[in-house]
């Protein structure tokens, strides 16, 4: 059995600023283990911006700010082993932490002072929503269908309804439609849409797509493939959708499965400790969880009892504190939502703040201002998309290198439709000048050939 100071299971952002914030405090024996072939996580197939704003202050997309960590994770000195799925974390009886790996050369152990999970959340899907109904071909969740088309550029369907608000289902509902397909309604089953206000504004209310709340599913028909869902609202009312495709997004569930419960020296971070709404949260939550690490071999080696300052091994009470919290958050947007006040969401931050739309007022810092004054005169947006590379199946992440016009979007969509790059092109590269207007760059935001 092969020995290691700290195992970091997972590099998706927490496990790689988990691993680079280790190796900065000056530990040298530092094993990641990833189960894809590369780094990254769920950063890879979000090739939309809304990424870094309060860590770097920059607005990046997915692929953009996985590349900041990346590099750092590369240089940093932490041993890397990808392709190789962690299949259970148990204590030792010798005191120690073992990790058994599904490595390309077959089973391996490891036994470390202390590992940290860092292996993400993955989405629930239909059997455990109770979705009554045939069961049909064109039922996606909606993580899957987005890396359909942001990593493989395949559509998964031309009538979609989406059940489930949350941000994913928001975001993809965006997605479809830029890319052509036309989205009926997202249906949500609480009072409120579950996501963030930002990307209600941004995705469905930018492109007219009905969010029908206090509503769920209460049939899917279809024989070979989906053919139409029934929707039913709280007062009984039902509606028939005529559809090809179902995409899920209503809830993610931590990927821990494989680390039994009550183990000394595991500590959790990003969202398998819970689901953060922001990857900036997530990067920070990996590096709480390296200082208590830290912290916990230090104590381990002066005989001293350790006291956790980021209580991530504490789990279950902070998981309690995260679900207190979001339900605070709902009650607090409902009553605002019924206010009836005539309101702009600003999205310059993911606060998302409510300005009045006459008196502009209601912003946390003064670019809430500026960006309502601009949203009534000329309201703008950044494009992203993916465009193929000539002569290969392979596609690269785009976006405008500045935001254009709204009612420019569609067009813009139908001219990155017909365009391809040559191979090799790499992230931060022009991929076209003058793109829809005379001032507009439309860049890579990664390199061909990246994972
Ligand atoms: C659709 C979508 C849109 C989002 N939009 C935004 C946004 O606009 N702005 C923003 O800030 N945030 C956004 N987020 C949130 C952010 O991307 C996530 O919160 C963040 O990626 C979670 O990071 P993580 O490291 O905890 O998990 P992940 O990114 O899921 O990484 C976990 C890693 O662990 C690996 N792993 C899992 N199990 C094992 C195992 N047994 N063995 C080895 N490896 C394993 C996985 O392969 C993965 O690489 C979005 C998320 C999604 C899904």
């Amino acid at each position: 059995m092969e020995r290691k100071e700290v195992i970091v299971v997972g590099a998706g952002p927490a496990g790689m600023s988990a691993a680079v914030k280790l190796c900065d405090m000056g530990f040298t024996d530092i094993l990641v283990i990833e189960k894809e072939a590369s780094p990254g996580g769920v950063l890879r197939q979000c090739i939309h911006p809304g990424f870094g704003l309060t860590r770097f202050g920059k607005n990046l997309t997915g692929p953009e700010y996985k590349a900041v960590d990346e590099k750092r994770l590369y240089e940093s000195g932490a041993e890397l082993l990808f392709s190789s799925t962690v299949m259970d974390i148990r204590q030792s009886e010798n005191g120690g932490i073992i990790t058994s790996v599904h490595t390309p050369e077959g089973l391996k152990e490891y036994v470390s002072d202390a590992v940290i999970l860092a292996s993400g959340c993955r989405e629930t899907g239909r059997g455990f929503l109770e979705i009554p109904g045939s069961r049909p071909a064109g039922i996606f969740t909606a993580g899957t269908a987005q890396a359909m088309m942001n990593l493989k550029n395949t559509k998964v369907g031309e009538r979609i309804v989406i059940v489930g608000s949350g941000d994913i289902g928001l975001i993809m509902a965006r997605r479809f439609t830029l890319e052509g397909s036309q989205v009926l309604c997202v249906v949500e089953k609480a009072e409120i849409c579950g996501g963030l206000e930002r990307n209600r504004k941004e995705c469905l209310e930018d492109y007219n797509i009905p969010l029908l709340t206090s509503s769920a599913i209460s049939c899917i028909k279809g024989k070979k493939r989906v053919n139409s869902v029934t929707v039913r609202d709280r007062n009984g009312e039902e509606q028939e959708f005529f559809c090809d495709t179902v995409v899920l997004s209503a809830g993610l569930v931590p990927e821990d499965g494989m680390a039994g419960k009550d183990i000394e020296g595991l500590f959790y971070c990003g969202n398998v400790l819970y689901v953060h709404d922001l990857a900036d949260d997530v990067s920070v939550s990996g590096e709480e969880a390296a200082i208590d690490t830290a912290g916990y071999l230090i104590s381990k080696m002066k005989g001293r009892s350790f006291d956790s300052k980021y209580s991530s091994f504490n789990v279950d009470a902070v998981r309690e504190e995260r679900k207190e919290y979001i339900a605070q958050r709902k009650k607090e947007r409902l009553r605002e939502s019924k206010s009836g006040k005539k309101h702009i969401t600003c999205i310059m931050c993911p606060n998302g703040c409510r300005i009045d739309a006459e008196s502009f007022t209601g912003g946390r810092c003064n670019k809430g201002e500026n960006y309502a004054r601009n949203e009534k005169l000329d309201p703008k947006r950044i494009l992203t998309a993916v465009v193929r590379v000539k002569d290969s199946s392979d596609i690269i992440s785009v976006r405008t290198d500045r935001p254009i016009p709204k009612s420019l979007m569609m067009e813009s969509m139908k001219l990155i439709r017909g365009m391809e790059v040559s191979s090799g092109v790499k992230a931060g590269d022009t991929v076209a000048e003058s793109f829809i207007l005379e001032d507009v760059k439309l860049i890579a935001t990664c390199g061909h050939g990246s994972k």
